[in-house]
C-alpha cells in the first residue's frame, strides 16, 4: 500500500524522520524481504507457489497469480491480460527476477546499461531454464502515446520466450503501469538521495558494473569455471611491459598454471607474480548471461 499523500509530501515526511528511525525502517523492510524470499525459494523447490499456495504447474482463471509467468500448461496468451491488471509492474518484475535468481545471484538477469541502447525507463531480460522474460519501456511509452487508444496511458512492453520460441511479443500488449508503480517511480526518479530502489535478491548484472571497486573485486575474487558457456564474467588481462623491460613468458605461463591449480583468476595471480608490468583487467559479461533482448536489435 502507498501512503495516502502525494510522493513529494511523503518525501518531506521521510526527511524529517531521525536517521535512526529510517535505518530501523530499512532493517525491518530487509528482514521482511529475506523472510519472504527464503519462503519463496523453499516452496519453489517443492514445486509450490509461495503467493497462492498452489502447485506451480496449475492455474485458476479466477485467481490470477504471478506464478503464471512460469507458463503452466494450458495457459494462453490472452489470459495474461488479467494478470497485468491484477499485478503492478514492480510486483511482476520482482517476481521474474526472483525466479531468475534461483540458479545464482544476478547472473541470469541482464540489466547492464551498456548492453541496452538508448535512455529507456525500463530495459532488461531475465531467464530461468527455458523461460526468458524481457521488459521494455521507452520514454515515449512512459509518457503514453496521445494519438493511439491502446497505449495512451503510461505503459510498458513485455516479451516472453519459451525455449527461444515466442509466447508474447513486445508489440502485443501495452501493459499499463499501476498507480502504485507511478507513485514509486516518482519517488525513485525524483528523490534518489532518500528513496533508493533496489531489487534485493533479484538484483541483476548491472550491479557488478556500476562501481569500479566491484569490478575490481570480480576480477580478483571470482572463481573460474571449467564450463565456459555458463561463465558469468569474461575476465581478460592485458600486460604492458614497463619502458625498457620485457615480460617473462615463463612467468605468465606459471601464473596461468597456478591460477588453474588454486582456483583463482588468472588476473589475480598475474598481479601477484608480475609486479614490473602494467596490468589492465577487462571484465565483461560472460556467455552465461542472457543476451539483451531489445526491441531494436543490437549485438553484444
Ligand atoms: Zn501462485
Amino acid at each position: 500500500m502507498r501512503p495516502n499523500i502525494p510522493p513529494a509530501q511523503f518525501v518531506e515526511w521521510l526527511r524529517q524522520l531521525p536517521l535512526e528511525e529510517r535505518i530501523k525502517g530499512n532493517d525491518i523492510e530487509s528482514a521482511r524481504a529475506k523472510e519472504s524470499y527464503d519462503n519463496f525459494v523453499d516452496l519453489f523447490g517443492k514445486g509450490m507457489c509461495s503467493l497462492c499456495g498452489k502447485s506451480l504447474k496449475t492455474f485458476s482463471l479466477k485467481t490470477p497469480c504471478l506464478h503464471w509467468f512460469l507458463r503452466p500448461k494450458g495457459l494462453k496468451k490472452k489470459m495474461m491480460a488479467a494478470l497485468f491488471k491484477e499485478f503492478s509492474y514492480f510486483r511482476i518484475s520482482s517476481y521474474v527476477r526472483w525466479v531468475a535468481s534461483i540458479e545464482g545471484y544476478a547472473k541470469n538477469i541482464n540489466d547492464i546499461k551498456d548492453e541496452h541502447e538508448g535512455d529507456n525507463v525500463i530495459d532488461f531480460t531475465a531467464r530461468y531454464k527455458h523461460l526468458t522474460w524481457s521488459f521494455y519501456c521507452s520514454k515515449s511509452d512512459f509518457q503514453g502515446h496521445p494519438t493511439t487508444s491502446a497505449g495512451k496511458n503510461p505503459h510498458y512492453h513485455m516479451q516472453i520466450q519459451l525455449g527461444g520460441e515466442s509466447f508474447i511479443r513486445y508489440s502485443e500488449f501495452h501493459v499499463e503501469f499501476h498507480s502504485s508503480d507511478l507513485y514509486d517511480m516518482e519517488l525513485f526518479n525524483n528523490y534518489p538521495d532518500i528513496v533508493k530502489h533496489t531489487y534485493g535478491y533479484g538484483e541483476g548484472m548491472n550491479i557488478f558494473f556500476e562501481d569500479d571497486k566491484i569490478v575490481e573485486k570480480v576480477a580478483l575474487d571470482s572463481v573460474p569455471t571449467e564450463n565456459v558457456d555458463e561463465a558469468t564474467f569474461n575476465i581478460q588481462s592485458i600486460l604492458i611491459a614497463e619502458d625498457g623491460k620485457t615480460i617473462s613468458g615463463e612467468k605468465v605461463h606459471e601464473a596461468i598454471v597456478e591460477a588453474k591449480s588454486t582456483g583463482k583468476t588468472v588476473a589475480s595471480v598475474l598481479r601477484e607474480k608480475i609486479t614490473d608490468a602494467n596490468i589492465t583487467t577487462i571484465v565483461s559479461p560472460g556467455p552465461g548471461v542472457p543476451q539483451a533482448m531489445q526491441r531494436t536489435k543490437t549485438k553484444r
